[in-house]
């Protein structure tokens, strides 16, 4: 009998009820938690907190190696009870395959021997300069140039009044926009989001010319090479998970669009890496973000398990193809630890 479930993601009254049965019996079985890192390296425009400094990086594994037990993702899914688990299981994963994972985590997990998945987004290999995420994030929130005047130039209607003094402070793209040029970067992430690639080539040439020149200032968020992929492959505490080819949010796509998604990404990585790819994650990872559609083409693909991306801690009643994860910030190792041992809890 397999420890995880195997049924999809559960249905509002079977939550509700798990929900109340929670408060007044014990959390049946021991609980695991998965972790999810993007970038290791140092966050300068990074408005989606993608980024922990490889010094923060550094420590926190030192704080995960002393408080919990770090073990592959694999551990968890193919457990068959609590005692096949240590007592209190973490798992480690990246999501999109960003080069500096190769170069700033993994000599860190690999000096501690800690295990950990890599999901790797195969369309994005080998590209030149940045994805369209990252290169919108660098060009609107580090530009000194207007935005009032990009707005205009793209004819954005503005539904709020800001104080277009009000200097760029720290900010997240999940809060409420504090500045015009934060309105305007959240705003040309949605609209490009969904948009055709054509018509998204179309709106960062404009904006690339509106900020006249590429900013210098901070490195690129360069993705892997085939190579720098085949050699991180080849680390004994290292596995890799598929993350499609393109990062569509694929709840949006149709059903045979997502299935070419999910299989070519997997055969590309097997063939590349000569290793069997059994575990996948899903772009953005959010409940909207994938459907019983995306299941069904992950299991026919021949995955062990889905990757999605809220935190909650994993139990026996976890389905195996919508697994939590917690996303962790570039948090000091004393505020990490205590982020842990909360989850543990939740
Ligand atoms: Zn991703």
């Amino acid at each position: 009998m397999p420890y995880l479930s195997n049924s999809r993601v559960a249905g509002t009254v079977k939550k509700y009820l798990r929900r109340a049965q929670r408060k007044i019996v014990p959390r049946r079985g021991k609980a695991s938690l998965i972790l999810v890192y993007h970038r290791v390296a140092e966050p300068v425009a990074d408005p989606w907190s993608l980024c922990v400094s490889p010094k923060r990086f550094a420590d926190q594994l030192a704080v995960l190696k002393t408080i919990a037990d770090v073990v592959s993702l694999d551990t968890i899914v193919g457990a068959r009870s609590d005692a096949d688990l240590p007592s209190r299981p973490v798992a480690i994963t990246f999501d999109d395959g960003y080069a500096d994972v190769f170069h700033n985590a993994v000599p860190v997990l690999d000096g501690l021997k800690a295990p950990a998945t890599m999901f790797v987004t195969t369309g994005y290999l080998d590209t030149e300069g940045e994805v369209w995420s990252d290169e919108l994030a660098r060009l609107v929130l580090l530009s000194d140039q207007d935005p009032l005047r990009l707005v205009e130039i793209l004819g954005l209607p503005i539904r709020r009044n800001f104080d277009l003094q009000k200097e760029a402070e720290p900010w997240r793209a999940w809060e409420a926009p504090r500045n015009l040029r934060q309105w305007l970067y959240r705003e040309l992430y949605d609209r490009l989001l969904n948009a055709a690639e054509n018509r998204r080539a179309d709106v960062l040439a404009v904006v690339r010319s509106w900020c006249g020149g590429w900013p210098h200032s901070v490195s690129p968020a360069r993705f892997l090479t085939s190579d720098e992929l085949i050699r991180m492959a080849s680390n004994p505490w290292i596995q890799i998970g598929a993350h499609t080819v393109s990062h569509p949010v694929l709840a949006k796509i149709q059903r045979e669009k997502q299935a070419q998604e999910v299989t070519s990404s997997r055969r590309s990585l097997q063939k590349l890496t000569g290793k069997e790819v059994q575990t996948f994650a899903y772009p953005y990872g959010k409940k909207n973000h994938f459907n019983t559609d995306t299941i069904s083409a992950i299991r026919s693909a021949g995955f062990h398990c889905g990757c999605a991306n809220y935190g909650r801690p994993v139990t026996r009643t976890t389905s195996r193809w919508a697994l939590p994860r917690y996303q962790v910030l570039n948090w000091q190792a004393d505020f990490f630890a205590r982020e842990i041992t909360r989850w543990y809890q939740d």
